[in-house]
């Protein structure tokens, strides 16, 4: 990819997309060719479709030397103005410089005419947010598990002044170990030093932060990624995220009151409610900062000592 000048990042909602959208990336985002040669001379063949976002169609590719792979592919006809491709090339940018354990490995990145692919460790067991739909609710063991692997992703990020700001259940993978990595960098922010500020409104509707409702005045930081690991955790334990509302002016409304409830009928342990309370404050000067998150009690609680594919459609033996 040839670097364009550098201009002040700028992020959009990635909310929910109209149907119409959609439409549209798919006609753009045309299949990609069945051999994809890289200019180096690398033949990557491609495989099945795996999914598709707001922005990109993902297909697997394989190697010369059998080796599979994620291809995001981004179709050219897409990128229409600098801001796009100034997004694009921040998402390259940023993902490349990370490696960690639970975030999906960048690979490589190459173009031919038509698209930009982006060459990622293959996640085939899918998403959090595909487990929760088939296994309704997660028992409170396994939520702890995968937690810590959130918690110590983030921990790695926030490290790095990255901020993700798109945290939600349907971009943390699985990887073929069933180990959970965290992906799609798309709305991801360097900040310059820990005292500065995001301005630009974005995230997904029940994931999103109330600072972030605030307005561009209010400004944002670390914390936003920390109100999504307490959306995520509620999620996962209680069956739907706290604020879920079919018309998303309710949703914005509720976040910025902080309604929520724990439902009699889908009990919790304490400990879970505490941290959940602490993690969804409305003040992010109040929410814990990811280094204080696992001193909590809640993880003094037994923990499964790994997931196995069996928990993609059932809860595990033991643990219900
Ligand atoms: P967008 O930036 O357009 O939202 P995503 O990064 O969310 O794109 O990827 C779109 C879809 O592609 C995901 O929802 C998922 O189904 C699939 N996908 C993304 N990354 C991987 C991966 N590393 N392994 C397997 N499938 C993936």
């Amino acid at each position: 990819l040839t670097p364009i000048k550098a201009t002040k990042s700028t992020t959009q909602p990635s909310q929910s997309q109209p149907k119409k959208k959609k439409e549209k990336l798919s006609a753009l985002c045309k299949t990609p060719p069945s051999i994809v040669r890289t200019r180096n001379g690398r033949d990557y063949h491609r495989g099945t479709f795996l999914g598709e976002g707001g922005f990109a169609r993902c297909f697997q590719m394989k190697d010369s030397a059998g080796h599979i792979y994620a291809a995001k592919t981004v179709a050219k006809a897409s990128i229409k103005n600098e801001k796009t491709k100034t997004k694009l090339l921040s998402e390259i940018k940023i993902h490349k410089s990370l490696k960690h354990a639970n975030i999906v490995n960048f690979v490589d990145c190459f173009e031919d005419d038509i698209n930009v692919y982006i060459l990622l460790e293959i996640c085939p067991n899918q998403s959090l947010m595909e487990l929760l739909k088939t296994r309704k609710r997660v028992s409170e063991p396994e939520v702890r598990y995968f937690m810590v692997q959130i918690v110590g992703a983030i921990k790695y990020l926030h490290s790095r002044r990255v901020i993700h700001r798109d945290l939600k259940l349907g971009n943390i993978f699985f990887d073929p170990d069933m180990n959970l990595k965290i992906g799609d960098f798309g709305l991801a922010s360097v900040l310059p030093d820990n005292n500065s500020k995001k301005y630009t409104i974005c995230g997904t509707p029940n994931y999103i932060a109330p600072e972030v409702l605030g307005g561009k005045l209010v400004g944002h930081s670390y914390e936003v990624d920390i109100w999504a690991i307490g959306i995520m955790m509620y999620a996962l334990l209680i069956g739907k995220p706290p604020f879920q509302a079919k018309d998303v002016q309710v949703i914005y409304e509720r976040i910025k009151k902080t309604e929520y409830f724990f439902p009699a009928d889908k009990p919790i342990s304490e400990e879970a409610k505490t941290l959940i309370k602490d993690l969804l404050s409305l003040n992010p000067l109040n929410r814990p900062t990811i280094n204080e998150i696992l001193s909590y009690d809640w993880f003094k609680g037994p923990f499964p000592d790994k997931t196995h594919e069996i928990s993609l459609s059932d809860t595990p033996r033991g643990l219900n």
